[in-house]
């Protein structure tokens, strides 16, 4: 059974039924937060029996998510991705100890899947067989796959800037793909008027509520890894700010439930050419403003953010740090990540790290904390913004004396 009580409006404080296809408060159009029964769930599941369990999926955590299964349709291999302590890379950067969680090694490479596997399973409940959302590319990607695993259709807006590789896996998956000649902001509002006209399921991830009970399982995992021994900070990247609400609705759950007795800080980042949300944190306001989207890191180039307010709260809450990166040291961060830790990010999932090196240097956070960073989208995605950070390999004919030269310009292999 599942132990969810009702669905909480984060604006008006009012309680409703959450049924399958809730998406927002139906009085003032604030989105909804699903609660549970803590109680409940704390005698009906501990730390050993959880142990016990041999799912290695994001399901293992059945008793903190909003469904009574997950039916009988195939699934992906959602979440159980691995948390490297990135020792090399804790040196370079000046902190004592540093957990790198590579989201990117989820089925459609991105930390997405958490929550395109949970709306999956709602649009079924709801007796829905096509889904929707508009997406900068994972969403989209990952609703596509998971959506084409268990036999649905979908249809997908994305703005026409998104990234071949994101593209590629859409049409790969067999979606139905509109590329919107406009920002994301006006690629979620055609989203959601013909969501509207069709009764397609919405997975939009501001507007309906279970997305981020997906994507908190990134949270139940890293503390599960962890031995539920809390680190000091967790460092997330922020684009609607679903991603980092997630993450904290995750620890607070396992908080409440009593599986853990202290929380972590929050550390989001975001870019500097696009940052409304980190600008109103900055300022302690939950009062935003919308920016540009000026930023490499297309998955976070979010000008109008679509959850502001759990983002805003859910930093707030965590007495958290917001710091925002430029596309060179996000750049910077990629090449890090591959050289000192083996992990290959997209932008806006080097973002986080690159977040928590700027942290270091500018003594926002100490050098002797614990800090966890996100990565939540794979290299392969983007691939132009990869050479971009990494460059171009020697070339040369195939002769020794050619890479004789070529070792002896670079100074490599000198005996
Ligand atoms: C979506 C996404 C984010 C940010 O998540 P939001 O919910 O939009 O804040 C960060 N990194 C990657 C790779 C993403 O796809």
């Amino acid at each position: 059974m599942s132990y969810v009580m009702d669905a909480k409006c984060t604006v008006c404080g009012h309680v409703f039924p959450a049924g399958p296809e809730t998406t927002v408060c139906p009085d003032c159009g604030g989105i909804l937060d699903i609660e549970y029964d803590y109680d409940a769930i704390r005698s009906a599941l501990t730390k050993e029996t959880l142990a016990g369990r041999t799912d290695r999926t994001m399901w293992r955590y059945m008793e903190f998510l909003p469904v009574d299964g997950i039916g009988s349709r195939p699934r992906l291999r959602v979440g159980g991705s691995p948390l490297y302590r990135a020792d090399r890379l804790a040196k370079t950067l000046g902190v004592k100890t540093l957990y790198i969680k590579d989201d990117g090694q989820n089925p459609t490479a991105s930390l997405k899947d958490r929550a395109s596997a949970m709306a999956v399973v709602k649009a079924e409940e709801a007796g829905k067989e096509i889904i929707a959302c508009s997406s900068t590319g994972n969403a989209a990607s990952s609703l596509a796959g998971n959506a084409a695993a268990a036999g649905h259709q979908t249809f997908i807006f994305v703005p026409a800037r998104a990234p071949k590789g994101k593209v590629a896996q859409l049409m790969m998956f067999g979606a139905h793909v509109i590329s919107v000649e406009g920002s994301y902001e006006d690629t979620f509002r055609l989203s959601a008027e013909a969501i509207d006209r069709w009764g397609w399921y919405n997975r939009n991830a501001a507007i309906n509520p279970y997305l981020m009970e997906g994507k908190k399982t990134v949270s139940l995992e890293i503390a599960e890894q962890l031995g539920f021994r809390m680190p000091d900070y967790v460092a997330v990247s922020v684009g609607d700010g679903c991603t980092i609400a997630g993450v904290w609705k995750g620890f607070r759950d396992l908080y409440e439930a009593g599986f853990i007795d202290r929380l972590p800080r929050l550390i989001s980042v975001q870019a500097e050419g696009c940052c409304p949300i980190n600008t109103a944190a900055a300022a302690h306001t939950m009062k935003w403003k919308p920016q540009e989207e000026n930023t490499i890191a297309d998955s976070i180039a979010v000008g109008v953010p679509r959850n502001p307010v759990k983002a805003l709260r859910a930093i707030e809450e965590s007495h958290g740090v917001a710091v925002n990166v430029s596309d060179e040291e996000i750049l910077a961060a990629m090449r890090l990540l591959g050289r000192e830790a083996g992990v290959f990010a997209e932008p806006a999932g080097a973002a986080g790290t690159a977040g928590v090196k700027k942290a270091l240097e500018t003594g926002l956070i100490g050098k002797d904390a614990e800090v966890v960073s996100l990565v939540t989208g794979n290299g392969l995605k983007d691939v132009s913004n990869a050479i971009r950070a990494a460059g171009e390999p020697i070339r040369i004919p195939p002769e020794m004396d050619r890479l004789l030269e070529a070792f002896a310009e670079k100074g490599l292999m000198k005996d």
